[in-house]
């Protein structure tokens, strides 16, 4: 650890205050359990090095070790202990959705699909929930580590995919956006001859024909395999050829809305109508748990930012398409009614899965195959009514003079709350992932503390290379070298403490020091 960051020295004395027993030592396993009641999981990515180093130990960690262990991932722990996240009572909220989940594993009524013989061989018992929230506090509960096909719950995906590649108006002369008010997968086009919207077979069809056109059809797979994965966190996806041949064979629908589309003139020129269709039932066909899932989920309640990356994977502007999108077209013939009584963004698929987005809060998952009248997930749609029983989760539930009575397990920060310390506390400790939850409420990064050092100086001092890019490239900063009380400039930071790296790039974006900036 670099001792002469004294912040982070206070901050990592705190926690070792906090977690070690009477003997003065903290113990290992006690600690890793308390992290997972808080939400961080083991494969978590924001604590890889802590776990590489605490995993040379065993029982008991003295103070000088377990500060040394947990310092590379101080914030992410830090923020768990001081019940900073959005849901400050993790393990509280979480014996909720226990609870719910046993009162949902009771539903055994609904049928499994069997357009296809590898869906009918699914376990009808298995019921999975994860959630992931935009902190990237984790709740896994039931079979959230069976694999399941995603099916239609690609369909917004590659609708983000699509318009992350092209603008909008581009896309919608190829798809509509409103309900479709037949099933999933009508023979029905609207007035202008194109699918009614992207979450039904005839658009989901129409957006693999816009993404990205040029590249030969492995490479796109694998395009949108790395995309799911990093929305996901870099928890892998898996992929079932049985369920790819056999959407193929069992295709006549599909290839009819494809040929109708065509007659209508609705693909952009040029396309090859069997490469989109295959691409299609490969995407169909991608394998995923509720765990992962849910952390895709997170990335869209969390404006494209994968919450245990820190990574913005799509655009926000992308997300909001996409959630107003699944809001009103989600749940097949069951998108109003689900949108009346839960309130959220969710999309479903045959294979049992549905994903919730939660904005800002969380993304939810559940899988279980027992399906509807309308295609959902019997347990799945359940679980869903009894949360927004709950808790005032449906999008209108916070409406001034509203007397529900449901509980509220979050906490917002609003931007006024992010105070100009805390960004600078985030600069100096390296956390981007924090600081881009920030500019998303639009707190302003530029701001200094009593002595005008400001999150730039900080970073640089602290040879934070990532956020130094960060704050100059998208956290809209006016200026490269603010100065400081002494006259310094992030700059003279990055000298002084000889980071080399931090000082070349500032170089590149017009960075110098203060004592040039008075000649
Ligand atoms: N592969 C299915 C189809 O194209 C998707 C079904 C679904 O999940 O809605 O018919």
């Amino acid at each position: 650890m670099n001792t002469n960051n004294k912040m982070l020295k206070s901050v990592c004395e705190k926690i070792y205050q906090n977690v070690s027993e009477t003997d003065g030592k903290v113990h290992k396993a006690n600690f890793i359990k308390n992290l997972k009641k808080r939400g961080i999981l083991q494969d978590d990515p924001r604590i890889t090095e802590f776990l590489n180093k605490v995993n040379q130990y065993h029982g008991y960690l003295d103070k000088d070790t377990f500060i040394d262990c947990i310092s590379e991932n101080i914030s992410i722990i830090e923020e768990c202990f001081t019940q900073n996240s959005v849901i400050p009572k993790f393990e509280e909220f979480c014996n909720d959705l226990m609870q719910i989940y046993e009162k949902c594993k009771k539903e055994t009524s609904g049928k499994m699909a069997d357009y296809i013989p590898q869906l009918a061989k699914q376990n009808p018992d298995h019921f999975g929930v994860s959630v992931c929230t935009v902190d990237g506090q984790r709740l896994n509960i039931g079979n959230s580590n069976i694999d399941f096909c995603v099916q239609s719950c690609c369909k917004p995906i590659n609708y983000c995919l699509a318009l992350d590649e092209h603008d909008k108006e581009y896309v919608h002369k190829h798809v509509g956006r409103e309900p479709s008010g037949s099933e999933f997968n009508a023979l029905k086009l609207n007035t202008k001859g194109l699918p009614h919207n992207p979450l039904i077979n005839s658009g989901a069809i129409m957006t693999c024909s816009l993404i990205q056109r040029e590249k030969a059809a492995s490479d796109r797979f694998d395009y949108v395999t790395e995309m799911w994965e990093k929305m996901a966190g870099n928890l892998k996806l898996g992929y079932s050829n049985s369920v790819y041949l056999s959407e193929r064979m069992s295709a006549d629908r599909n290839f009819a809305l494809a040929y109708f589309m065509n007659e209508n003139n609705a693909f952009p020129k040029n396309t090859n109508l069997l490469d989109v269709l295959e691409f299609y039932f490969q995407c169909c066909s991608l394998k995923i748990n509720t765990n992962a899932m849910s952390v895709v989920a997170a990335t869209l309640a969390n404006g494209g930012v994968c919450p245990l990356t820190g990574k913005q994977v799509i655009s926000s502007e992308t997300v909001k398409h996409c959630l107003s999108m699944m809001y009103s077209c989600g749940m097949y013939d069951y998108s109003g009614e689900f949108a009346f009584k839960i309130g959220l963004p969710a999309k479903s698929g045959v294979a049992g899965g549905i994903f919730v987005v939660i904005p800002n809060v969380m993304g939810i998952c559940t899988f279980s195959p027992r399906l509807d009248d309308y295609g959902n997930s019997v347990r799945g749609v359940k679980l869903f009514t009894e949360i927004t029983k709950k808790f005032n989760f449906h999008n209108f539930d916070n409406l001034k003079n509203t007397d529900h009575g449901k509980i509220d397990p979050r906490v917002i920060k609003s931007l006024d709350e992010f105070t100009a310390e805390q960004i600078i506390k985030y600069s100096s400790l390296g956390d981007v992932s924090a600081l881009k939850r920030i500019r998303i409420t639009n707190g302003d990064l530029s701001h200094g503390d009593y002595d005008n050092r400001t999150p730039l100086h900080l970073a640089c001092s602290n040879g934070h290379l990532n956020v130094v890019k960060y704050l100059i490239e998208q956290g809209n900063l006016k200026d490269v070298n603010p100065v400081d009380r002494w006259g310094g400039t992030p700059y003279d930071d990055a000298i002084r403490e000889n980071h080399v790296e931090v000082s070349k790039y500032l170089t590149t974006k017009n960075g110098i020091s203060g004592s040039e900036m008075e000649k």
